[in-house]
This record gives C-alpha cells, sequence and structure tokens, in this order.
C-alpha cells in the first residue's frame, strides 16, 4: 500500500481522515508541520494532506520548505482547511499545493481526489523513469549522467572524499556489426551493461551509456589503487564472457578502459577530470585495446599493461 502523511493539529480531523484512507492507504499522522518534517525525512510517502491553519509553523511555510528539494518536485501535496476564501485557496495553489479541500470533510470527495493525484504522481514518477533509463540496457542513460554526474561531484567535494570516473568503450564495435549484425551488436551492449552492474552494487556507484558504444562509472570514495585495481577486474569480466569476436581484430568482444581518480575541492572541475578520463581511455586504445590506463591522484599514469 502507499503510504500517505497527514499533517494536521486537529487530532479528531486528523482521525477522520485516517478512517476515510485507511482502507487504501497507509496512514501517518503528524500533529504540527515539525513533526511532519521529520516524518518526509524519515519515510517515502505518495501524498501529503496539509493543514493550513496550525499552531507554530502554518501550512503555506511548510509546503513551501518542503518544497526546497526536501521532498520530490512532482509530489502532491493537497492543502487542508476551513479557511474557504478564494484568496488563501488561490495562494495555496500559487504555492505549488495540487489541490485544496475544505472542511468539513466529504468522505467520498476526499478518497476521490487522493486516488486521483496519487494515480497521477505514479504516471509521472513511470514517465521520469523511463526518460531516465536507456531503453536496450536498462541502465542509467545519458541525460541521467548528466543529472546527477554533479551532483555526485558536488557530494564528493562537500564529504572531502576521492571520485573517480571510469569510461570505457566496445573494441571494434563497428567491425563487430558489421560480422554479426545489428542485432547482436545489441546483445553485446546489454550484456556488457549486464556484467558491468553486476560488479557495482554500492549505492554511491553510478552507471550510465554516455552514447553509442560506450559507457561512464562513477564512484565515490576509495583512492586510485583501489578503483583502478576493481576497474581491471571489470575489465577482465567482459573479456572473460567469451563472446566470438571477428578473428580478423579479435578473439572476443574486448573494452578499452580509461579513468581518473580525483580529490576534489570546490575549485576543480568536473569537466577536466572527465576529459582526463577520456584521454586515458584514448591512451588505451592507441596501445593495443583490451587494457585499462588511470591517472592517479597526482596525475601519475597507471597502466594495466
Ligand atoms: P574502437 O575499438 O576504436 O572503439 O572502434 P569501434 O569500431 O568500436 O568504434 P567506432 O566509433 O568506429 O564504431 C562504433 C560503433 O558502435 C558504430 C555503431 O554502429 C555502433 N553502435 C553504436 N550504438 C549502437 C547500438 O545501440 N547498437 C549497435 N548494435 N551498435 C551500436
Ligand atoms: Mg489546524
Ligand atoms: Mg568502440
Ligand atoms: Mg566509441
Amino acid at each position: 500500500m502507499e503510504n500517505i502523511l497527514i499533517i494536521e493539529d486537529s487530532a479528531v480531523q486528523a482521525a477522520q481522515l485516517k478512517t476515510i484512507l485507511e482502507d487504501d492507504y497507509d496512514v501517518t499522522i503528524a500533529q504540527s508541520a515539525e513533526e511532519g518534517l521529520t516524518q518526509v525525512e524519515r519515510e517515502d510517502y505518495s501524498l501529503i494532506l496539509l493543514d493550513v491553519v496550525m499552531p507554530g509553523m502554518d501550512g503555506f511555510t511548510l509546503l513551501k520548505k518542503l518544497q526546497e528539494g526536501i521532498i520530490p518536485p512532482n509530489l502532491p501535496v493537497i492543502l487542508l482547511t476551513s479557511l474557504s476564501d478564494v484568496e488563501n485557496e488561490h495562494h495555496g495553489l500559487d504555492l505549488g499545493a495540487v489541490d485544496y479541500i475544505t472542511k468539513p470533510f466529504y468522505s467520498a470527495i476526499v478518497k476521490a481526489r487522493v486516488n486521483t493525484h496519487i494515480k497521477l504522481y505514479n504516471y509521472c514518477r513511470q514517465f521520469e523513469q523511463r526518460s531516465m533509463t536507456d531503453q536496450l540496457t536498462g541502465i542509467a542513460n545519458r541525460r541521467n549522467y548528466e543529472r546527477y554526474s554533479l551532483i555526485r561531484w558536488q557530494e564528493a567535494v562537500r564529504l572531502q572524499i576521492p571520485f573517480s570516473i571510469c569510461m570505457f568503450d566496445i573494441d571494434y564495435f563497428k567491425m563487430y556489426n558489421d560480422t554479426f549484425g545489428h542485432l547482436a551488436g545489441d546483445d553485446v551492449l546489454v550484456a556488457v551493461a549486464k556484467t558491468i552492474s553486476s560488479y557495482l552494487n554500492r549505492s554511491t556507484d553510478f552507471f550510465a551509456r554516455y552514447g553509442g558504444e560506450e559507457f561512464v562509472v562513477l564512484f565515490q570514495g576509495g583512492g586510485s589503487d583501489k578503483v583502478f585495481e576493481y576497474s581491471k577486474k571489470m575489465r577482465q569480466a567482459i573479456e572473460d564472457l567469451h563472446i566470438p569476436h571477428n578473428p580478423s581484430v579479435s578473439q572476443w568482444v574486448t573494452i578499452s578502459m580509461g579513468g581518473v581518480t580525483a580529490l576534489p575541492t570546490a575549485e576543480s572541475s568536473y569537466e577536466l577530470y572527465l576529459k582526463i578520463a577520456d584521454t586515458m581511455l584514448y591512451d588505451a586504445k592507441r596501445n593495443g585495446r583490451n587494457r585499462l590506463v588511470w591517472a592517479d591522484e597526482k596525475m601519475k599514469q597507471l597502466w594495466e599493461k
């Protein structure tokens, strides 16, 4: 069941709402804006019913606060109030509430509105999810990468932890397509993405299809020595899939990898490090492919072979 949060100072009214909704939803009650704030940080909700008039922080103020990144941008907030004048209603909607329910409550109307907004929110989430996922491989797509790479980077700056960028590209992939066909090429992309994904289990790992047959992995924490070794394993895992290639170029399908580990500060530029990773990848290609080249924290190059 989906979670709904009711933020309402009147225990009687909160209980009334809960009775209306609890057959279909998991309902939590917070009796003040402050308590509501704690709740939203603790759990994921699909909808919030928010009272406007409360002692301490009022609903309008809380709504503004919630929208400063505390709740997902499209999470529906419905305002509850006995203030039935249009000005307040207008104000609430202006602040980004999706709807407005005036007291006293009519069960059927509350239910219908809640159902509708949860349905819309779910469509929205599904759409968002799809627009961030690479259709072929199911991993993050370029758009997702563009959105999250900088967020991850800034996190590393704030936490003062190492940040690594690993780029890789399938070797002689044009030849693969030309030999075995585009559909077989697609299968290779899926297999490569799946294999690399199986190595990335931490919530701080980020893996995306950068474009075509090129991928990018971001790691937070871990010095270059560790990440270099780990990336080597990932590269080897692709070779070990033993996907036959055109023997005129290679026995198996392989990848070339290039990476960099940075100790980012507020002054350092993500784009610059990305460029360095790309240069390392280029060096791996130029020096025989199926290998990993890394730039460590001091910009010293580490070569796999
Ligand atoms: P290198 O070892 O230097 O990387 O050579 P390469 O042939 O892999 O590189 P090139 O850039 O010449 O070719 C990339 C190929 O990747 C060409 C393109 O058709 C193929 N490709 C890109 N996206 C897809 C895809 O979604 N599916 C398939 N099957 N092929 C793709
Ligand atoms: Mg109240
Ligand atoms: Mg390639
Ligand atoms: Mg390429």
